[in-house]
């Protein structure tokens, strides 16, 4: 996506604070995403995909998200390990897998 070429987290040197995990200095990163130019389109896409951690300057709790109970699963539980089940989408300083089951069900839905 172009808009995340414009992103202010990418090549931040503390990729896990965006994590969105009790480790995280989840604040460092809110303020990062407060200067970002591209912050809308992040919220945007962060809600159209469940992800998860900070995203758009919001925790995953802010946007309503559930929080994953394993990082292996997208924000409706399924299983990103499974082949074919997620593509990596780079994000910033992080990369984020993208879950296809959930892209399959919105293209039919729609
Ligand atoms: S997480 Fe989103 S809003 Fe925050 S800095 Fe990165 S691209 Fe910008
Ligand atoms: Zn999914």
């Amino acid at each position: 996506m172009t808009w995340q070429r414009q992103a202010a987290c990418a090549g931040d040197p503390t990729p896990s604070d965006w994590d969105d995990e009790p480790y995280s200095d989840t604040a460092g990163a809110i303020e990062v995403c407060s200067g970002c130019p591209v912050k809308a389109d992040c919220l945007a896409f962060a809600l159209e995909t469940n992800a998860y951690g900070i995203w758009g300057g919001t925790t995953t709790a802010e946007r309503g998200g559930v929080r994953l109970q394993r990082k292996g699963q997208c924000g409706k539980g399924h299983d990103l390990s499974l082949p074919g089940a997620a593509v990596l989408v780079s994000h910033g300083a992080r990369s984020y897998r993208r879950c296809l089951v959930c892209a399959e069900q919105k293209r039919r839905a729609t």
